[in-house]
This record gives C-alpha cells, sequence and structure tokens, in this order.
C-alpha cells in the first residue's frame, strides 16, 4: 500500500510545531512525512533583536532540527523552496523536487518595504540568523572605525530604527543596554551616541494599553533613545534616511538603519500563484488555501479574520504554534482516513513586548504587567515556546534561566 506523503515547508514555528506533533500523532508506516528548510537548524525568531543587538550570541538563538525530530518517521531536507507546482504536486528546491499528497507551508515572514526607496539597499532587518548578525557586526564595525578616523563621523554612531511596533521596541530595549558596552569596548564618548526611533502613526506600540506604552518610552528615553513619532521614513540612501512629519521633511545622517515597519508573508506564495495579500493567504476554517484541499497554510503565511474585530489576527509565534498543533491533528485525520477536520481558533493568551533584559511591559489573560514581573512572564513565555517543540531537554539546553 502506498503511505501518503506529507511535506512540511519550513521548520519555525508552524512548521516544526506541525513536524514534531504529527510523528507523536503517526506510527512509522503511516505516512511519508518530509521537513523542507533552509538550515538544518530551527531559529527562535522572537529572540532574533538580542542577536540582532548583541546581547545574546547568534548560537543561543538556534538548535539541531535533528535534536527535536524523529528520524524514524521524519525525513530533514535541507534546502530551499523556490516555488510550489500546485497542479502536479511538487515543491520545486533550488536543490531538486519533491512531491506531495498534504502539503504544509510554514515559511514564515519577510521584510516588507511597502516600495519605500532605498530600503531594500540601505536597511537592514531583523529577519533570520544571517540578517542578526549583521546588524550586530555592522554596528560594531561602526563604532571600531570611529576612532580610527582622523576626521570624526558622527553619523558612524547614529542608528535609526524604523517603525515603533513590538520588533522595533524589543530591539531598542536591548539597545539601551549594549550601547553602554559599545561605548566602553571602543572607546566611545556616549553622548556622541544617537539612537533613533521614527514611527509613523501618531503613537508608539499603536494599538496597545497607553498606560504601559508610557512606561515603555519613559523606560527607553532614560536609556537615551530619542522618539520621533508621527513622523514616516520616506527614503533611505548611503548617508542615512529622509523621514516626513507633515509637509517637512528632514535627513537624518546615520551609520545603521534598521527597518522594523512592516512584515509580510514569504515570497514564494507568490511565486506559486496563491492568490495572497503581501505573501499571506486567507485560510478556510481548517488553515487551507482557498480551492486547495491539501494544501495547509499555517504561521506568518496565513491570514485569518478575527471576526470580534474585523481585522486579521496579527502575524505571531504564539498563534503559528498553535496552526502547528491543529493542522498536525487534521493531517492525521486525513492520512487514516477518518475523522473529522478540526476548525482552528486562536487561544490568546496575551502579549508581552521586552524592554531589554529586565523590563518588559505586556497584557496577559487581560491583566496589564510591567517591570521585572513582566521580564520574568516574557522569559517564561520565551522558554515555554522551547518546551512545546522540542521538550524539556531543549528548555536545559536553550532557555533562560536568568529569570529575576
Ligand atoms: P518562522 O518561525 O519565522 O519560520 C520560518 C522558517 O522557514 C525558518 O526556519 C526559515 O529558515 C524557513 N524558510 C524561509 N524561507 C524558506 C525557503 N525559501 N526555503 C526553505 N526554508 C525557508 N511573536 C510572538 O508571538 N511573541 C513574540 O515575543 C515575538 N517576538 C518577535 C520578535 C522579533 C524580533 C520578530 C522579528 C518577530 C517576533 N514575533 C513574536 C513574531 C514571530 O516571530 C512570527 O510570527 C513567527 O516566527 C512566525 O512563525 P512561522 O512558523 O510562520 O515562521
Ligand atoms: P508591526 O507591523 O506590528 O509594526 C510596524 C510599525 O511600523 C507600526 O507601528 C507602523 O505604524 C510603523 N511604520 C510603518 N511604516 C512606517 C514608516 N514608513 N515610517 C515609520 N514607521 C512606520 O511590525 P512588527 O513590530 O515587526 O511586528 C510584526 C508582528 O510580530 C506583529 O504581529 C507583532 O505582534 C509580532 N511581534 C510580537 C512581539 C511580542 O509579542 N513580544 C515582538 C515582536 C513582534
Amino acid at each position: 500500500l502506498r503511505k501518503p506523503k506529507v511535506v512540511i515547508l519550513g521548520a519555525g514555528y508552524g512548521g516544526l510545531m506541525t513536524a514534531v506533533r504529527l510523528q507523536k500523532a503517526l506510527g512509522v508506516n503511516e505516512a511519508d512525512i518530509t521537513l523542507i528548510n533552509k538550515n538544518d537548524y530551527h531559529y527562535e525568531t522572537t529572540w532574533l533583536h538580542e542577536a540582532s543587538a548583541g546581547t545574546m550570541h547568534h548560537d543561543r538563538v538556534r538548535y539541531s532540527i535533528s535534536d527535536v525530530i524523529d528520524s524514524s518517521k521524519v525525513h530533514l531536507i535541507k534546502g530551499t523552496v523556490s516555488t510550489i507546482n500546485r497542479e502536479e504536486k511538487r515543491v520545486i528546491l533550488e536543490e531538486g523536487e519533491v512531491e506531495y499528497d498534504y502539503l504544509v507551508v510554514a515559511l514564515g515572514g519577510e521584510s516588507e518595504t511597502f516600495g519605500i526607496k532605498g530600503l531594500k539597499e540601505y536597511a537592514f532587518s531583523i529577519t533570520n540568523v544571517n540578517t542578526a548578525r549583521q546588524i550586530k557586526e555592522h554596528i560594531e564595525y561602526q563604532f571600531a572605525t570611529y576612532n580610527t578616523e582622523e576626521e570624526k563621523n558622527d553619523a558612524r554612531l547614529t542608528i535609526v530604527v524604523g517603525g515603533a511596533g513590538f520588533t522595533g521596541i524589543e530591539f531598542l530595549g536591548e539597545l539601551g543596554n549594549r550601547i553602554p558596552e559599545l561605548c566602553r569596548e571602543y572607546d566611545v564618548d556616549q553622548n556622541k551616541v544617537r539612537v533613533i526611533c521614527v514611527e509613523a502613526a501618531p503613537t508608539v506600540l499603536p494599538g496597545f494599553e497607553p498606560e504601559l506604552v508610557e512606561y515603555a518610552v519613559n523606560h527607553l528615553e532614560r536609556k537615551g533613545i530619542e522618539f520621533k513619532i508621527g513622523t514616516a521614513i520616506k527614503e533611505a540612501n548611503q548617508e542615512g534616511i529622509l523621514v516626513a512629519k507633515g509637509e517637512e521633511v528632514e535627513e537624518i545622517k546615520a551609520g545603521t538603519v534598521v527597518w522594523a515597519a512592516g512584515v509580510r508573508g514569504n515570497s514564494v506564495i507568490e511565486q506559486a500563484g496563491f492568490e495572497s495579500m503581501r505573501g499571506r493567504v486567507k485560510v478556510d476554517p481548517q488553515l487551507r488555501a482557498p480551492g486547495h484541499e491539501d494544501v495547509f497554510i499555517v504561521g506568518d503565511c496565513a491570514l485569518m479574520i478575527n471576526e470580534e474585530i474585523n481585522r486579521p489576527y496579527p502575524p505571531t509565534a504564539q498563534i503559528a504554534m498553535q496552526m502547528g498543533e491543529n493542522c498536525a491533528k487534521n493531517l492525521a485525520v486525513l492520512v487514516r482516513g477518518q475523522g473529522e477536520l478540526e476548525s482552528f481558533t486562536p487561544d490568546l493568551k496575551g502579549s508581552v513586548c521586552s524592554l531589554g533584559e529586565d523590563d518588559a511591559i505586556g497584557v496577559v489573560f487581560g491583566k496589564k504587567i510591567w517591570g521585572s514581573k513582566a521580564s520574568f512572564m516574557k522569559k517564561m513565555v520565551d522558554n515555554r515556546a522551547l518546551f512545546m517543540i522540542g521538550g524539556a531537554s531543549t528548555v536545559l539546553k536553550k532557555g533562560k534561566f536568568n529569570l529575576l
């Protein structure tokens, strides 16, 4: 009897969760499960702001996929997906082709620059381990170079962060801790350093609790971070950026520009011809692409509307993992040909935004938290994600235990 071929694309929160839950649900001979990922490691996307600022080594944010998958049930291919041939049910990799009966697309997000001039060429983005390393090393290079030049170029010590959403704020929190260290390491006067956050909306963290937003801004300002709110980045170039507040345009010279002001789904979604909005497919209640009963989309590539507020659920690790669990259950039903498919309902527990090593803000189970309590909660959330996918041994190897 031919076993159904299940192919999972991407080993991030959504894809790896699908793989580990499916390997638990199915016996060795029930399906051919293949997991395809660009690297042989999984990384915690939610920790990348730390690796980018240099407050955490980039090796700490990743672990070997083979540590958490059962090789008797899941075949791992290290490969890069170029596109999907939906008619022939094949995945086209840079390295070859793979056939599927059931496909899970969990390729995560990419930076969205909204066509703003120069951003692709001159700004960095916090997207994966390699872009995080690049940001960290670029900032260090600017600090190291500053003192070696006869004519001092203060712009080398200016860092612009575009966007004060969760990613921008968490990165700023880490920079707040890292800058004094960098100044000591590279003999730089901290008064020369500028970290500027540019946010287009009238407030930092738009949509979040105003009281907590105020707490975050005060905390970050105390660490020397400047905010330009109601101000949009219009262009990036070799010298820095152009911003506009209403009609007023200002040039900010900066040696480092980090764009944290937009995410989209993976461009493979468009390559493969799925109907989508910025690389996100509006999935059916069982997380399948419309018109494709055999293709599940989970994580940042999936778009689902929260009917209560008539807006899409935000692309988060919390939801990606829950989607992975739901998808694994439904794949087991399909593989066995018995049972009913379950609809996906997110179980939102809240969100916590880190402000650096020992501070954070958040709303958890409807309750506002801040300070060391919130920071403790954030580390518990991070450890929980490790546990949900990799179990206790992964928590022991990679967990955050500096809890207070
Ligand atoms: P990912 O976890 O990003 O995984 C995608 C995987 O696909 C990666 O392993 C990648 O290597 C692989 N891949 C990509 N392209 C290809 C290709 N062409 N071929 C093969 N493999 C490929 N959310 C929260 O809920 N809480 C948080 O605290 C939080 N913090 C965040 C902090 C930062 C700095 C950032 C950037 C995001 C944060 N998020 C957070 C959002 C969260 O990280 C994403 O929503 C989540 O990672 C989405 O999961 P995913 O499985 O869709 O993709
Ligand atoms: P976002 O879309 O949430 O925020 C982007 C911000 O950039 C917005 O405030 C927007 O007004 C601003 N912006 C857009 N265009 C601009 C421009 N031209 N100039 C200046 N500012 C501009 O993006 P994000 O912060 O990367 O978050 C992405 C997703 O990841 C969200 O769903 C978020 O909830 C999730 N996330 C969660 C956490 C957490 O829970 N701790 C941390 C990071 C990210």
